[in-house]
């Protein structure tokens, strides 16, 4: 029986949202592969076997666990050799991931090592008997593809983009079955290697956070994000900001919404002070709701937002959170 292997992402044990949506479109795939594939899984490095488990729960009847001392940490190349060598040990029919920069890198990474094409964030994939047909974003996200992938005998190699797909949890578990896999690795894929992390702040994350109160250039200062602060607070989100916000100064570029920046999906986004740019709209267009808050009427943002209020945002954003104190007896 032919297999879908999916790449899924930890780290050091912490499990990553994005393997929900892995999971998610692993089983369609798998559902719509002619032949009756199963549905395998990788987890590479420390922290792996634990999470196994739940890999089984998302669908996997298969779970590999790769595991060396070069891969304690996550490195793309040792990650991407690891996944050629398992992909070919299984003579797996396609490797799969969801398009997270760290999916992306390690299947482009699987592309080059076996020097095979590679399709990137897709919206929709319908597998065939020999080639595949994709959607896929293109341009930063203004520009929707029809692709046809041809590996020839080799696996097909795809990832979805993050976000295009809603997670699910699996009608049934999958099987499970654990199985250590011990790649050979030499010194060579040792070359890029993440040392050192940030503690992640209390609180949500950017990429998953319910509510994002972002800001731009028409904030005006740095001083003046207290204020998005303070909304985002109540409305238990997190701050974001326009890669205008980076370059001066004002916020850190792990607050930075867009292309270059992080694709959000909160219920509701609350953009302040920012134009709409294509590259900050393509972080942003997977929220369910827009509101803008600008002084531009004519601004992209504004036409792109479900609601949309045209005045000073040093006025609206004090005024919204005043109400919501208000309502909520603070
Ligand atoms: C390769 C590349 C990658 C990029 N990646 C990203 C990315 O990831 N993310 C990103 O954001 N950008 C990105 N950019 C930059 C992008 O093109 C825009 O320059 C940027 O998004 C503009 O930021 P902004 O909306 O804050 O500023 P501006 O375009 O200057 O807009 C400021 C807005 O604030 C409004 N305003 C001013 N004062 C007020 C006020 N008091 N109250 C309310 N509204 C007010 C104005 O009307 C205006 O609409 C990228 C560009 C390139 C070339």
């Amino acid at each position: 029986m032919s297999a879908l292997l999916v790449v899924l992402e930890h780290d050091r044990g912490k499990w990553s949202e994005a393997n929900d949506e892995a999971l998610t479109a692993a089983r369609q795939l798998v559902a719509d592969m002619a032949d009756g594939a199963e549905l395998h899984a990788v987890l590479i490095g420390d922290g792996a076997l634990d999470l196994a488990g739940q890999a089984g729960a998302g669908g996997a009847a298969v779970v590999h666990v790769a595991n060396d001392a070069m891969l304690t940490d996550f490195g793309p190349e040792a990650c991407g050799e690891t996944v050629v060598q398992l992909a070919v040990a299984e003579s797996v029919a396609a490797v799969m991931a969801v398009g997270t920069s760290r999916g992306n890198e390690v299947l482009a990474q699987v592309a080059a090592r076996m020097d095979l094409p590679f399709v990137a964030n897709c919206m929709t994939i319908a597998p065939g008997a020999g080639s595949w047909s994709m959607t896929r974003v293109q341009w930063g996200g203004s520009l929707l593809e029809d692709a046809t992938l041809d590996s020839g005998d080799g696996p097909k190699l795809v990832t979805y983009g993050h976000h295009a797909v809603v997670a699910a949890p699996a009608a049934a578990p999958g099987a499970g079955e654990v199985r250590e896999f011990a790649p050979t690795l030499d010194a060579s894929l040792a070359r890029t290697i993440v040392k050192d992390r940030d503690v992640q702040t209390a609180g949500v994350t950017l990429s998953t956070a319910p509510v994002v109160v972002s800001g731009g250039r028409g904030v005006g200062s740095a001083e003046g994000f207290a204020q998005l602060e303070e909304l985002a607070s109540l409305l238990g989100g997190r701050v974001g900001c326009s890669r205008a916000v980076t370059n001066l100064g004002w916020r850190n570029h792990t607050d930075q919404v867009g292309q270059t920046g992080t694709r959000i999906a909160p219920e509701i986004y609350i953009a302040t002070g920012i134009s709409g740019a294509i590259q900050h709209w393509v972080g942003a267009m997977a929220s369910k709701r827009i509101l803008a808050i600008n002084t531009d009427a004519e601004a992209n943002m504004v036409a792109k937002a479900d609601y949309a209020v045209i005045a000073d945002l040093h006025k609206v954003v004090p005024a919204i959170t005043a109400e919501i104190k208000r309502r909520k007896g603070l």
